[in-house]
């Protein structure tokens, strides 16, 4: 019966809620606790910071709506950035939203159609979207890095080990996203931007390159602050070629760039392909040994493993 259960089926959805510590796999887990004629009547939407509304799908991703659609400009136009917690009937579609903006740069809605006739819990749905909202929120406070708005040192542990072993399931393997490409970024010459402007200036730097970086990649690509002035990124579901260029045009991106005082400065970049069995410390040694080939050729540059 799904969303009229009993009291201690309610316990048991929202203990599986807050168990789970993966953004992708969230969603799916908030899907089970609604019966199977519910799900397709329930949609859940995002957006960071009064950006585009974007709608999640079941293996994780997140699709930009189209600006004429009409769940866009309903959620754009009902939809209050500053408020905390709303829950509406829209008549235009025959269903209920629900918005929610815990502390966070994210705010989340749900559509719910309920069927004709049928009474709603209202109640059940509700809670389980805020639990889903707040631990989507703790999950994201945990792993990012808050100077950069990047996952962090934390998150790229967890992250990679749970990629190295979806990797290895084949069962798994069609369902979700497919990492192919790991990059490590370092920043050339950074000690001299510290020493000639100081850390105040060096820690924007930082958080401005990450800025580029977060616009450079798309929505599923995982991007990590891997220490300093490091970065590790994931790129997912593409062929090397493309990969190449994505990185490619990043760092192009940053030696173009005039970033504030009028200062420049560009990266080095190495990469390896994704293979799971080579484990997260052979992926590391991988990247970094093209990343060393980077900074030995001149710096500015992408190197793939293995060196050509
Ligand atoms: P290379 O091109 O060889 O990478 O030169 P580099 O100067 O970037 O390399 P090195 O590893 O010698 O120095 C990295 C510097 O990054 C050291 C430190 O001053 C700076 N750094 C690391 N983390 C931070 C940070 O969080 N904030 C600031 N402001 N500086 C940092
Ligand atoms: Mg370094
Ligand atoms: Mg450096």
């Amino acid at each position: 019966m799904g969303i009229q259960t009993s009291p201690a089926c309610k316990y048991k959805s929202f203990n599986a809620l807050i168990r789970i510590n993966e953004p992708e796999l969230l969603y799916e887990v908030f899907l089970e606790q609604l019966d199977a004629g519910e799900r397709p009547r329930v949609e859940l939407f995002e957006r960071s910071e009064g950006g585009p509304w974007r709608q999640l799908q079941a293996n994780g991703k997140r699709n930009e709506l189209p600006p004429a659609s009409e769940e866009r400009r309903l959620l754009e136009r009902r939809i209050d950035p500053e408020r905390e917690q709303q829950w509406f009937y829209e008549p235009a579609r025959l269903g209920w939203f629900c918005a929610y903006k815990p502390c966070s740069r994210r705010q989340y809605a749900m559509f719910y159609a309920p069927e004709q006739q049928r009474i709603l819990d209202e109640d059940y749905v509700q809670l389980l979207f805020s639990v889903y909202c707040h631990q989507f929120t703790g999950i994201e406070g945990v792993f990012r890095d808050s100077l950069t708005g990047l996952y962090n040192r934390r998150a790229f542990d967890q992250r990679m080990h749970a990629l190295i072993e979806h990797s290895r399931q084949p069962m798994r393997r069609s369902r979700l996203s497919q990492p192919a490409v790991f990059a490590m970024v370092d920043i050339d010459h950074f000690k001299r931007v510290n020493d000639q402007h100081g850390h105040v200036v060096g820690d924007e730097l930082l958080a401005e390159i990450a800025g580029i970086m977060s616009e450079s990649f798309r929505e599923y690509d995982l991007l990590f602050r891997y220490g300093g002035e490091e970065f590790a990124l994931v790129l997912m579901d593409m062929d090397e070629a493309m990969s190449q260029q994505a990185l490619e045009r990043f760092r192009r991106r940053i030696a173009d760039s005039d970033f504030p005082r009028q200062l420049r400065v560009t990266v080095s970049i190495g990469y390896c392909l994704f293979d799971a069995e080579a484990g997260i410390q052979g992926l590391i040694d991988r990247a970094d040994q093209a990343l060393y080939a980077s900074k030995r050729n001149g710096r500015n540059q992408v190197q793939r493993f293995p060196l050509s």
